[in-house]
């Protein structure tokens, strides 16, 4: 699909009603119900959806190149639904079954474009239908339930795995939004052309005052919607692509917190999303690696009380609702328990009483990382992964989950 786009120019300031049609264009662009990439206020709407009784169907579904030729997914589907259908009772079998001949239907119409897998929460009986892009290919399976399986998707959802790209130049300028790799357009913005503005009714010595303050114009429209898209993408950094004298003054326009995430890059105007997926990767890896950095010297040179040291000690102050940001090894995976009564999560397997409310409700949890995850993103926290190998193996060293608190 293409990105929508809009004309700045002399005739076409930036005024609040456009400003306001281009908030709603990125909003709605990123919530519509196509393939589309998550916006972090999209994911937290989603954790807060429950049905209140009708069954909703989560399921992930790998749609690597091998699982996109011949309708290879059409088999891991038709598994899917099995293994689902076979555990629901009769009078959820039904709701199951509508709801898989949704998803089937929508992946037999068009393979989603962007992506490893998609991701699909569905509940037909209360019109509830979302199917969104992963960026990394994750285990096939399906859950029902009354509110939406998250919790596989949050491992790819650390702070600094999104980026805004911004190509300028005076024709036109682009704004992607990119997710672990997985990249797209998010808007186009036709410039104006000064070569043709700049005609023999302009006198030949204001040409060069003209043609600066059409461009410092055009800055500040471009600056104002790098604002807004990033409000609603939350990214962790801009990769800004353009001539110097267009760069110097859309950052002059820009808020001091975006100016501090700017890093340049070089990539055509012209260039393909793959192309330009490709230009950005290096500098992506090292903006990751500087982050990874920072959380872990913000860990070791926290003040007593300001950061948890041990994994039980983590999810105590995160039930506690005292995390800041939750710090995970990405690869770390184990076991644990909750506590149906007060949510609480342990790392031990052999309790039978709840240390925190005594409660006996205790329940199995197949990944505890997944879980704690889950509770950040009902608790507003925002989280961190350490996935570089040099810097796991350190941070492991003390406990695979930490974290910065507020208090
Ligand atoms: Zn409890």
């Amino acid at each position: 699909m293409k990105a929508p786009a809009i004309s700045v120019d002399v005739h076409h300031h930036l005024t609040p009603d456009l400003r306001q049609r281009i908030i709603d264009d990125v909003r709605a662009r990123m919530q519509e119900p196509s393939y589309r990439l998550l916006s972090p206020e999209h994911l937290r709407e989603l954790a807060q959806l429950d049905t209140g009784g009708p069954a909703l169907t989560s399921l992930y579904l790998q749609l690597t190149p091998e699982r996109r030729t011949g309708r290879a997914w059409q088999t891991a589907l038709s598994a899917l639904a099995h293994t689902a259908l076979q555990l629901a009772d009769n009078a959820m079998q039904k709701m199951v079954r509508a709801d898989i001949g949704e998803i089937e239907r929508a992946l037999n119409d068009q393979l989603p474009a962007l992506g490893r897998g998609a991701a699909f929460f569905v509940c037909r009986e209360r019109g509830i239908w979302r199917q969104i892009a992963l960026p990394i290919a994750l285990p096939d399976q399906i859950r029902i339930g009354t509110r939406p399986y998250l919790r596989p998707m949050l491992r790819s959802w650390g702070s600094h795995d999104r980026t805004l790209i911004a190509l300028l130049s005076r024709e036109q300028s682009r704004f992607f939004a990119t997710h672990l790799g997985t990249l797209e357009e998010i808007y186009r913005v036709k410039g104006q052309r000064i070569r043709g503005m700049l005609t023999d009714r302009v006198p030949l010595d204001r040409r060069d005052a003209v043609a600066a303050s059409i461009i410092k114009d055009e800055a500040k429209a471009l600056a104002a919607m790098a604002e807004l898209i990033n409000r609603e993408f939350e990214a962790s950094n801009i990769l800004l692509s353009g001539s110097p004298e267009m760069s110097a003054a859309f950052r002059g326009y820009l808020s001091k917190h975006l100016v501090d995430r700017i890093t340049p890059f070089e990539a055509s105007i012209h260039a393909s999303p793959v192309e330009i997926a490709a230009a950005a990767a290096p500098v992506q890896q090292q903006l990751r690696l500087r982050a990874e950095r920072e959380v872990l010297e913000a860990l070791r040179e926290a003040v007593p009380g300001a950061a948890s040291t041990g994994t039980q000690e983590t999810l105590d102050c995160l039930g506690a609702g005292r995390v800041l940001k939750l710090v995970a090894d990405d690869s770390y995976v184990a076991r644990g328990i909750q506590c149906r009564q007060c949510q609480r999560l342990f790392e031990l397997a052999q309790m039978h009483t709840c240390p925190c409310c005594g409660s006996t409700l205790l329940e199995p949890v197949d990944d505890l990382v997944e879980a704690a995850l889950q509770q950040a993103l009902d608790r507003r926290a925002s989280v961190a992964f350490i996935r570089e190998p040099d810097y796991r193996v350190a941070f492991a060293a003390r406990a695979p989950l930490q974290a910065l608190l507020r208090y």
